[in-house]
């Protein structure tokens, strides 16, 4: 399982400088994890401002 980041991200990166594995990347208009990187520890759903990140089955 991992985390996922849905549409409501703002790109603020907040996140991407939280993840202890590196997974987070910016991507087009929003970031994006690295599913085979992300090892689910909820760190970046802890740090965004607007809840984007969510986890995915
Ligand atoms: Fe990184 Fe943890 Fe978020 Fe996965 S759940 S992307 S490891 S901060
Ligand atoms: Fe997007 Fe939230 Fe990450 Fe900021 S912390 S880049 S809003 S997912």
């Amino acid at each position: 399982m991992a985390y996922k980041i849905s549409d409501d991200c703002i790109a603020c990166g907040s996140c991407a400088a939280e993840c202890p594995v590196n997974a987070i990347s910016e991507g087009d208009g929003k970031y994006v994890i690295d599913a085979d990187e992300c090892i689910d520890c909820g760190t970046c759903a802890g740090v965004c401002p607007v809840g984007a990140p969510l986890q995915d089955e």
